[in-house]
């Protein structure tokens, strides 16, 4: 039985759930298509292999002043379409011109010509494949259903809300006539000065698995049919330690040991890999010296013969051409392009030019690329092409999806946004809200639509999202329309967020008012964070809220009315200093288009929540451990932390609810074990309280001695359940005891004999594991080279 299905079995009965339950299968039609692929490619010349490992960005293909921009209204390019399919039969397009959204006809039309034009230029006829950055929903269509995104999907714990959420994403996405999303990101979200944490599933290896699978499953289809015209083909990205720079800032070179990347970055590819992933992108960084793109060992070795994967494998952005220009270890392009190719990718995002396929030409006729790496790229492009059915069904029709953008879909996602947030604090019971308080509502998310949707929202960095959510409530307008007296809620936003230049960007809005305003109020609910970045472009020089925002706060405490504060934000920003000035807390990540409903919900309690934290919430900008950070990392001296304390404001797996949920008799059915067997634990759960409320029961072991020091805790498995006013359950947990091995000095998985302590609700009991196995690996591989 597959781990996702073993979390799927525990969930509550009460608990909705969805397709990624079944177990996800092989295609049965694969064995087909290879041979499919094998004629149609003995048929190719060259210059035809070439072009079909080629992609391209829209704007290269549309009238324009450059190959960057797109006139409006979009118009393809006659001459360019000629250059891209009459000449070099290029295999594939990306992105959205003028990186904005637009609505689904235009999508739909906009695919279905350039598919139409290809075939009709294509002497094997042979279909393009598109790719869209499809990441928390159909995000580059006007009108689609926006999830929370990764981030807030992972606090949920509840893998079947986040299938659902792939299954909707793939469906309006075909409508749209993309069969290709860049998604999921299966990055490990370990590091919050790392711009990309919010689109990762957190910084847990096995939350980040159950989750990628998940979503895999939904987009893909649980029987792996991106060929039904409702899935599409998932792309695991980025292939792999892209996470953890050394700096924080994304696309700097990272250090990381081969068996730190193999134990906690490689295990979600490795599951996205087993639930039948199409694709995969490549990380745009180093990892020792070594640019990922320039990587035969990572690529090559580990992930296409290791790991097995048989799917495609795509450059990041221009990432082989910056082989060159940005790395510096190919001389020319022509040299990145052969570094790159024979290193194992299959396609390149070039995006602007067809240089790719003239060089992959070139060193193939003077065998610096040999054929049958070119081959086996074709083929696998080929085979994701066929299994997609574009040779069948090239373009969608729009009239097949009645259900774009349906009552049901959002309510799907409006409960995704409730199960993601997260209540942090609730001194006194302040939370819910009686529904008729007098609320000021206050700071820069409280009424912009833009930091609750995030980047990846209808434009790269979400600075369009506002012309695209005009339906759509703010928390301001939600807490509005759900109070039970109209007039008793007041907006001051006090600061403000600025839609041009960098997203940190910020101005006061008069906050010398809130005093004045708060009189009135019973409560004032400050909703702070950080505006929408993603990439680069969210770099940052610090951790801290803003000074803005912080004043804001304190003028607000000042009143001595009762703060709310809720974080609309992609990292966990510090508050430590304004900690104390909040009765309450609550951590929305980046909720999406229902998150100010999901939002006004939970504050009067209409809805308990139930989100708990997938990363540690930093409480000092130099403390940025995660949860299995080593002993020697929080070490305790005659019980003081002495400086190098790991203490964090909120520990990784936090979440409070409404209702008072009480642990007892952790139990594992046997204390000693081999390896092999599984380890079965059980715990009693009781609600006590008069509110029916879910928690999600998480199982961490730690392995007392190892000959790798071993980190302080690790999760293993987790269930979420739902609990009637009084009600006591037995949930019932498991996992392979093989999951207690790590990765050692050989870069061999090695089960070591000894004691362990499983612990979950503050209560803890040891077993045994009673013989040593290596379970994987050979002995002596060095690091990446
Ligand atoms: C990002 C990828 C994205 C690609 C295509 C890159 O800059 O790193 O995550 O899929 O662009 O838009």
């Amino acid at each position: 039985m597959n781990r996702l299905i073993l979390i799927s079995l525990l969930l509550s009965p009460v608990l909705v759930l969805f397709s990624c339950m079944r177990e996800i299968k092989n295609n049965p039609a694969a064995d087909d298509i290879d041979q499919k692929v094998k004629e149609l490619l003995s048929q190719m010349t060259l210059e035809e292999k070439a072009g079909q490992m080629t992609q391209v960005t829209l704007d290269l293909l549309t009238e324009g002043k450059s190959p960057e921009k797109s006139n409006e209204p979009l118009v393809l390019d006659t001459a360019m379409l000629k250059e891209a399919f009459g000449k070099y039969q290029i295999g594939s397009v990306l992105n959205a011109a003028n990186n904005r959204a637009r609505d689904r006809e235009t999508w739909n039309r906009l695919i279905g010509r350039i598919q139409e034009y290809a075939l009709a230029h294509s002497r094997l006829k042979i279909p393009v494949i598109y790719g869209l950055d499809m990441i928390h929903g159909a995000s580059y269509v006007a009108e689609a259903t926006l999830f929370p995104q990764q981030i807030g999907m992972a606090a949920t714990w509840n893998p079947g809300l986040i299938s659902r959420a792939g299954e909707i994403t793939a469906y309006e996405s075909r409508a749209a006539g993309c069969p290709w999303t860049f998604s999921p990101v299966m990055d490990l979200g370990s590091d919050p000065r790392w711009p990309r944490q919010w689109e990762t599933f957190g910084e847990d290896p096995l939350l980040a698995s159950a989750m990628g699978s998940a979503l895999i499953s939904g987009l893909q289809g649980s029987s792996n049919d991106p060929g039904d015209v409702r899935h599409i083909a998932a792309c695991l990205k980025h292939y792999l330690g892209y996470s953890q720079p050394v700096s924080g800032k994304d696309r700097t070179p990272a250090l990381i040991p081969m068996s730190v990347l193999r134990e906690y970055h490689l295990p979600a590819f490795r599951k996205g890999v087993e639930s039948g992933a199409m694709a995969v992108m490549v990380n745009s960084g180093e990892i020792n010296g070594t640019p990922v793109h320039a990587s035969h060992e990572l690529i090559t070795g580990l992930l296409k013969e290791e790991l097995g994967f048989k799917g495609l494998v795509v450059s990041d952005w221009q990432d082989i051409e910056f082989l060159h220009t940005r790395h510096k270890v190919a001389a020319s392009h022509k040299e990145a392009v052969k570094i790159a190719v024979n290193a194992g990718i299959d396609m390149s995002m070039v995006p602007y030019n067809f240089r790719f396929a003239d060089y992959v030409v070139e060193l193939a006729g003077e065998g610096e690329i040999p054929m049958s790496r070119i081959d086996d790229a074709v083929s696998r492009i080929l085979r994701v092409k066929y299994l997609l059915g574009l040779f069948d069904r090239p373009v969608t029709k729009l009239a097949d999806y009645p259900d774009f953008a349906s009552a049901e879909f959002a309510s799907d996602a409006r409960r995704t946004a409730l199960e993601s947030i997260t209540l942090l604090k609730n001194e006194d019971d302040v939370l819910p809200l009686p529904a008729d308080a007098k609320i000021l509502v206050c700071g820069p998310a409280a009424h912009n639509m833009r930091p609750l949707l995030g980047g990846w929202s209808y434009s790269w960095q979400g600075n369009l999202v506002n012309e695209f959510t005009e339906g759509y409530s703010t928390i301001y307008e939600a807490i509005r329309d759900l109070s039970s007296v109209p007039g008793h809620i007041e907006l001051l936003e006090g600061v403000i967020y600025s839609d041009t230049g960098e997203f940190r960007n910020e101005r006061k809005r008069k906050p010398e008012l809130l005093a004045g305003k708060a009189a009135k109020a019973d409560y004032i609910v400050i909703c702070a964070g950080e505006n929408s970045y993603t990439e680069f472009s969210g770099n940052d020089t610090g951790l801290d809220l803003s000074d803005n925002q912080k004043e804001l706060i304190r003028i607000a405490a000042s009143t001595g009315k009762p703060v709310i504060l809720v974080l609309v934000q992609g990292r966990p920003r510090v508050i430590r200093p304004v900690e104390p000035l909040a009765k309450a807390i609550l951590n929305a990540y980046l909720p999406g288009n229902y998150g100010g409903e999901a939002l006004a919900r939970i504050l009067f309690g209409e809805t308990n929540p139930s989100g708990k934290l997938p990363y540690t919430y930093p409480k000092y900008s130099y403390s940025l451990e995660p949860y299995y950070h080593k002993h020697t990392e929080a070490l305790k001296i005659k019980g003081v932390p002495c400086g190098t304390t790991a203490e964090p404001q909120y520990p990784f797996g936090f979440g409070l609810s409404y209702s008072r949920f009480v642990y007892s008799e952790l139990k594992p059915a046997k204390k000693e074990y081999h390896p092999g067997e599984t380890v079965r634990v059980s715990v009693k759960l009781q609600n006590n309280s008069g509110r029916e409320g879910m928690e999600t029961v998480q199982v961490f072991v730690s392995d007392h001695y190892a000959s790798l020091t071993p980190p302080v805790k690790r999760l293993r498995a987790f269930s979420k359940v739902m609990l009637q006013p009084g009600e006591t359950r037995t949930v019932n947990l498991e996992f392979p005891v093989n999951d207690l091995a790590f990765v050692n000095r050989e870069n061999q998985l090695i089960l070591e004999k000894g004691e362990f302590t499983l612990s979950a609700g503050g209560l803890s009991q040891t077993i045994t594991v009673t013989e040593t196995r290596v379970l994987e690996g050979k002995a002596k591989q060095g690091d990446p080279d």
